[in-house]
């Protein structure tokens, strides 16, 4: 709750490897009650804000993270939208990227901070990066100029980064830099001082928040290997339900001319099927222009992702299908910039 002048920051703890601490007696890690907080971090009381707390129950491993408790953390982040500065939500690494990627859709006209983080040992280590990580991300969400939030959008911290949360991919399993964002440089670069980059940083607009909660599942992703067979693709595009494929191409978003390969996308697209095309490559963007390969692909009516992340695809489809009811629109918004998920110049 905001507690007068003070700056009052909610903690959303879904669990992940941060919040583990040894169990005094067994040894075993465990999730750790959000009451020892202080305890855990004691130099949070150092930072005199209000930090007020929610915890899912039970904490998850964020291998289990799906779009209902995407919908609970932004229910969550509504309810208290006026009561506080900022939003933290701590958060397992493995779907973090995911996370943020759905949030930024859901939370349209943001503007206040909701920074992701976690870490990859555990709070009660001793040598962990959780505990540096939550605290400049507390910080990060309390940041104001001018009594307006520095970064009011959904981001995530991570080792001395701040990245654009819908253009994060998570890269590395052990190094404590475990996430990168190949399109879009940093929000801000944090040593001794944490240095933001206000262009990078989406401006706020200042309209009422409005959660979109809704995402429709019924996508699917198809990741183009040599000698893929016919009847893998045509397996997948059969699946009852579908509304969206992703699929992932080579380099500047390139695929197959086979005939087959072709006909059954055609076929597709043909049917109301939206199929979007995304690179395998980390870095660079989809140009269906490009090769012959690609202008095939665009004529029979793929439209080309540009620069999103696989990440970021999932979510805006998930988010569109979930809002919109008109498949034309559903197409011009995937090509254009809806939350600063893709370049579009
Ligand atoms: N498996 C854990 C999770 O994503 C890993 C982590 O937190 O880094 O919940």
């Amino acid at each position: 709750m905001n507690s007068g002048s003070k700056t009052s920051i909610l903690v959303i703890y879904t669990g992940g490897t941060i919040g583990m601490i040894k169990d005094a007696e067994t040894g075993v890690l465990k999730p750790f009650n959000f009451d020892n907080i202080y305890q855990q971090i004691p130099m949070l009381k150092l930072l005199d804000y209000h930090i007020g707390n929610y915890c899912f129950d039970p904490v998850i491993d964020s291998s289990n993270m799906n779009p209902k408790f995407w919908a609970t953390i932004a229910d969550v982040i509504e309810k208290n939208y006026e009561s506080y500065d900022g939003f933290v939500v701590l958060h397992g690494s493995d779907t973090m990227a995911y996370t943020a990627s759905a949030l930024s859709f859901m939370l349209e006209n943001l503007n206040k901070p909701v920074i992701l983080t976690g870490s990859q040992l555990p709070l009660g280590m001793i040598r962990t990066d959780g505990r540096e990580n939550f605290i400049t991300s507390i910080e990060i969400a309390a940041a104001r100029v001018d009594d307006t939030p520095v970064v009011p959008e959904v981001a995530i911290y991570f080792e001395n980064q701040l990245l654009r949360g819908n253009r994060t991919i998570k890269y590395n399993a052990e190094n404590f830099q475990a996430f990168k964002s190949p399109n879009y440089p940093s929000l801000a670069d944090v040593g001794v001082y944490i240095k933001y980059h206000p262009a990078n940083i989406r401006k706020p607009n200042f309209k009422n928040l409005k959660v979109n909660s809704r995402m429709d599942t019924n996508i699917s992703i198809l990741r183009l290997f040599p000698g893929i067979s016919e009847n893998t693709v045509k397996a997948l595009l059969q699946t009852e339900g579908l509304k969206a494929l992703i699929i992932e191409t080579y380099g500047s978003g390139n695929a197959p001319t086979e005939a087959w390969f072709l006909k059954l996308l055609e076929n597709a697209v043909k049917s109301g099927i939206i199929i979007l095309n995304v690179s395998q490559c980390q870095g660079g963007s989809v140009d269906m222009d490009k090769y012959q390969t690609g202008v095939t692909l665009r004529n029979i009516g793929v439209i080309g992702g540009k620069d999103i992340t696989t990440e970021a695809a999932i979510a805006k489809l998930m988010y569109l299908f979930g809002n919109e009811n008109s498949v034309g629109i559903i197409r011009e918004k995937l090509t254009s910039s809806l939350r600063g998920e893709i370049t579009t110049i």
